[in-house]
């Protein structure tokens, strides 16, 4: 890979936003382009989540939760070519996407102890990462990275969202989709309201309405503003 000038300090972009405006593609596919690591935080608190109720935890209980919040081992693989998450050794890339676990994680997310504990292994990952990394999440630009070189917030309408989150899934039926837009707004409203870290844009957080923007044009245009503002490889 060539590489342009460039001091050798890792970078740092960040990309918060609600559910379902395509952070984790676009953060992944401009981790790849950049050769940087990726990080899905949001999968953490889902993985956290499926440790929870596979364990019989009353994920409503914000005292139950935070007594087991240390206890699972919660690892995340960071090659954007291939990230990985693991809960005491076992992949759950698959079980954390699916209902039951989507229905309790923004009750689990809500619980401090579980953010103090996951913010640490977050920023353990960044310091890790050989180049830099790109993170994903609701918080990363107002307390995990507050130093980002590059912040980024994420929105779309929520129909958009809805209707790409139901087209992912394989789901046409306008009661699925519905159900899809009653969900994201409700976790919209939880992970917003919260009194911890809530879902916030950064004050000093470039804003990228991805309503009307096709994957691609939004990976472009974040590219561009990464390296208006960051040292990083020329990779394409
Ligand atoms: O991004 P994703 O939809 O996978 O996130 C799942 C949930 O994890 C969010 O609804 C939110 O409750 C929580 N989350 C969070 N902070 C982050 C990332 C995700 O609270 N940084």
């Amino acid at each position: 890979m060539e590489t342009a000038d460039r001091s050798d300090a890792p970078v740092i972009v960040v990309l918060d936003g609600p559910a379902g405006t395509g952070k984790s593609t676009v953060s992944r596919e401009i981790a790849s382009r950049l050769g940087l690591s990726f990080l899905d935080t949001g999968a953490m608190y889902r993985a956290m989540t499926y440790w929870l109720l596979q364990n019989g935890v009353d994920v409503d209980d914000p005292e139950a939760v935070a007594n087991a919040s240390a206890k699972p081992v919660i690892l995340s693989g960071t090659d954007a070519s291939g990230p990985t998450i693991t809960v005491d050794g076992q992949d759950v890339s698959g079980p954390i996407r699916g209902p039951e676990v989507t229905a309790a994680v923004s009750a689990v997310s809500a619980v401090a102890e579980v953010r103090t504990r996951l913010v640490e292994l977050q920023r353990g990952s960044a310091h890790a990462a050989p180049r830099g990394i790109v993170a994903e999440g609701r918080d990363m630009g107002t307390v995990v990275f507050p130093a980002a070189d590059l912040k980024v917030f994420l929105t779309a309408s929520v129909d958009t969202r809805a209707a790409r989150r139901a087209a992912q899934l394989g789901l046409q039926d306008p009661a699925e989709v519905a159900a899809i837009m009653a969900d994201i707004e409700r976790r919209d409203a939880a992970d917003s309201g919260r009194a911890t870290a809530p879902l916030r844009k950064a004050d000093d957080a470039v804003e990228v309405d991805t309503s009307e923007m096709s994957p691609d044009e939004v990976i472009d245009h974040i590219i561009g503003l990464v390296r208006q503002r960051a040292a990083v490889p020329v990779s394409r």
